[in-house]
């Protein structure tokens, strides 16, 4: 009889496999019942549980693990799930409670899709287009020293901008932000589209090193906090919580405990202190 590899194993260890399943579920069951109710420990992913642009490394994967035993735990994050998931790892949505790609507007609880909202449905794609016929001739006609490719990159809830294009490389990256801090070419044409389209609401976030976000108002990182009425305390943790940072609306919501973090260490060190301190 022919058999696949898997199928023999599966046949020679479906004991151990049910013994081992029917541990972990127990396991699972016990964390569950000592889980705080109605409380989450939410939070920001580039510059809170990694370093910028950097994957999550194994003792803070290994922490954030312990800590969803005592505490529900969500992750909210301005890329799409495939950047998240290249920081976090391919099994970002069943390690997380909540997993919020491009702040909640792709919403993910218990591995499951609960939602999402896009800008073509919300402005239509006659408003769509206008709006990116406009920025292509800017940039266009924008007179920088080096030009390389992705210069809008189409998000399901939002626009990111570069100048320079996204797919250049970490020193044209660094050379672009020098050179941007003296020319102000992000910040102008910011203000030239702000003026432009202001019947679309849209606001517009400078962050990173070579490119600025466009969404409609109301859609930075507190979009998430719709799908979490069933907590009555959110603690949320993030880096940017300064005016102009992109963890500062969700920081100020008077719906979370805000909490700012320097590194992925500081947030390991402060869920601590918070879920932690007395077992
Ligand atoms: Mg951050």
């Amino acid at each position: 009889m022919l058999q696949t590899p898997q199928a023999s194993h599966s046949l020679t260890s479906s004991s151990t496999n049910l013994v081992q399943k029917k541990q972990k579920k127990q396991k699972h069951l016990s964390a569950m019942a000592v889980r705080k109710p109605g409380v989450i420990a939410l939070f920001d992913v580039d510059g809170t549980l990694t370093a910028p642009r950097k994957g999550a490394t194994p003792k803070i994967v290994e922490f954030m693990r312990q800590l969803r035993e005592v505490v529900t735990v969500g992750v909210v994050g301005g890329s799409d799930l495939v950047k998240i998931s290249e920081q976090l790892g391919k099994t970002v949505i069943d390690d997380y409670d909540y997993a919020f790609s491009e702040n909640g507007l792709v919403a993910h609880k218990d591995g499951k899709l609960i939602g999402t909202e896009s800008l073509k449905t919300f402005l239509g794609e006659e408003k769509l287009k206008e709006f990116i016929n406009f920025t292509l001739h800017y940039l266009a006609d924008l007179d920088i020293p080096i030009k390389r490719g992705t210069f809008i990159e189409f998000r399901s809830g939002m626009l990111n901008i570069s100048p320079i294009g996204r797919n250049c490389s970490q020193e044209e990256r660094d050379e672009f932000e020098k050179y941007d801090k003296v020319h102000n070419f992000r910040a102008k044409m910011v203000s030239v589209l702000r003026e432009k389209f202001a019947h679309l609401n849209l606001t517009f976030s400078i962050g990173g090193q070579i490119s600025f976000d466009v969404f409609p108002q109301g859609w930075d990182k507190t979009y998430c906090l719709r799908y979490l009425d069933d907590f009555h305390e959110i603690h949320f943790f993030g880096d940017k919580t300064y005016k102009g940072g992109n963890d500062h609306e969700i920081y100020e919501s008077k719906r979370t405990i805000g909490h700012t973090v320097t590194s992925p260490e500081d947030t390991m060190e402060q869920c601590k202190a918070l879920f932690l301190a007395n077992p």
